[in-house]
């Protein structure tokens, strides 16, 4: 039988762990795509494909200019060869950046890595035209030094601005266009197969009134290579804070209101716990003092060992059918996440609510991605991060919720008990 004192001293390792280790440099990942002398492979960021199979690509180029991704396409048009965009990151979970028969040598992949150049801000008009590979964190730090802000971003920096757009990534606000950057996209330059008389390729740009837009922008990579993206601004703002870690007693018709009230509103469920994360989280003005910073804990450089040990633990417990055990370790995830306010910090640390920043350092964070390499942390999408992430994922949706009241307690429903539990170390948000 699995010794709960073990797992006790587990859980301090899995705690403090991260707060004692005094190594402040993490394991980078590596690049998304390797090459040798048979061709190339794609790799995930976590590790596997969902459907366990290698991504193999016989040629990658990497244009520098607009002009070289036309040349691009042109070459794959004129050879007939499928064609697909990765990032620098490549950081879609499913398969998307992989071109479809792959295996049989009539593909290539438009790496966007070293196109990423140019960042151009208009202030007097709101907007920022930036290449497709340009990261979000070097787009937000730059719009930021011009005065102004970017309203969307999802929570994670690791992305560029070309597949960010292309998979409709999304951070959290029912207001005004709401929460998903392509809302906010204005214009866009499109690279398209074209007639041999046309150079085989042709740059189509979409303005925002464009009816192709729609369908431009999140079009999974699918319609063309974006090579340009233009999003618009608003004058710079800050942002305040707070969590509330409370009973999840009538979270269905709470996080419409919470929704409605707060203009980043979000809600973070821990079934299993009773719990419900309720982030009051609005602007306020630019002169407000504070300047805070959300890091958040998951994507901060974790412990090899803490990230081992935790596996370990829930292996162990799951295959002991551990109900109680889990829990316990759900119950531990949810206090150490109180503890450190989900990685928000009003300077080097959190030291208490609300805390106050500028919209560029409160939604979208990474900070994995500004350590130097070292072999006792890593960063997620770095090769030992898989086996610490292969847990279980769940979509579950918002119309749905109250369909669900998983409980530790509930002992007459031990197969939610363990599923539920367990979603609590990973959250459902
Ligand atoms: C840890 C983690 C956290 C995440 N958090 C969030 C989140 O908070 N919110 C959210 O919505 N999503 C989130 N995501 C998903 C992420 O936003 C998307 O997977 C995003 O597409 C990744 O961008 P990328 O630059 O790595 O694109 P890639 O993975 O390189 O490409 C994604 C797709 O876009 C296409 N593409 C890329 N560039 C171009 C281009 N220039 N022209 C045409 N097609 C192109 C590719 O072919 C592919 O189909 C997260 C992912 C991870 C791994």
């Amino acid at each position: 039988m699995f010794s709960l004192r073990w797992l006790l001293g587990a859980f301090h390792l899995i705690i403090w762990g991260p707060v004692t280790l005094t190594v402040t440099h993490a394991m980078l990942p590596p690049p998304p795509v390797q090459c040798n002398d048979s061709g190339c492979t794609l790799y995930n960021s976590y590790g596997v494909w969902n459907d366990r199979k290698d991504c193999r690509v016989p040629s990658i180029t990497y244009p520098t200019t607009e002009e070289e991704l036309r040349l691009a396409v042109a070459h794959a048009n004129q050879n007939n060869l499928k064609v697909k965009v990765v990032s620098r990151f490549s950081h879609t979970i499913p398969k998307l950046a992989c071109p479809d028969d792959a295996q049989h040598g009539s593909s290539m992949l438009i790496s966007t890595l070293k196109y990423n150049s140019s960042i151009e801000i208009d202030i007097a008009n709101l907007a920022v035209t930036a290449d497709a590979g340009v990261g979000l964190r070097e787009l937000i730090d730059e719009v930021e030094r011009s005065g102004l802000s970017l309203v969307p971003a999802p929570y994670w920096e690791g992305v560029s601005v070309g597949g960010l757009i292309s998979t409709g990534a999304h951070g959290s606000s029912w207001w005004g266009k709401g929460g998903a950057v392509h809302d906010h996209v204005i214009g866009l330059n499109l690279i398209v197969p074209a007639r041999k008389s046309e150079g085989y390729a042709k740059i189509i740009r979409i303005g925002g009134r464009d009816p192709l837009l729609n369908a431009a922008k999140v079009s999974l990579g699918m319609l063309g290579v974006i090579s340009k993206v233009k999003l618009s601004l608003e004058p710079a703002f800050k942002r305040s804070i707070s969590y509330d870690f409370t009973d999840d007693a009538h979270i269905e018709d709470i996080f419409m209101d919470h929704g409605k009230k707060y203009e980043f509103a979000d809600v973070t469920w821990y079934p299993s716990r009773h719990t419900a994360v309720y982030r009051y989280d609005y602007r306020v003005p630019l002169n407000t003092s504070g300047n805070g910073e959300y890091d958040f804990l998951g994507f901060q450089p974790n412990s090899i060992l803490v990230s081992k040990t935790t596996r370990s633990s829930e292996k162990l417990l799951e295959s002991a059918r551990n109900v109680n055990g889990k829990c316990a370790l759900a119950t531990t995830f949810v206090g150490f996440k109180k503890l450190v306010a989900n990685g928000l910090k009003n300077g080097p640390i959190f030291t208490g609510y609300p805390v106050v920043g500028h919209q560029g350092r409160m939604q979208t964070s990474g900070s994995c991605f500004i350590f130097n390499e070292d072999r006792h942390l890593l960063c997620l999408g770095s090769k030992n991060q898989w086996p610490v992430l292969l847990r279980d994922n769940s979509n579950i949706s918002c119309l749905k919720i109250w369909r669900f009241s998983p409980r530790c307690e509930e002992t007459e429903r031990p197969l939610n008990q363990r599923i539920f539990a367990g979603l609590t170390s990973t959250t459902v948000s």
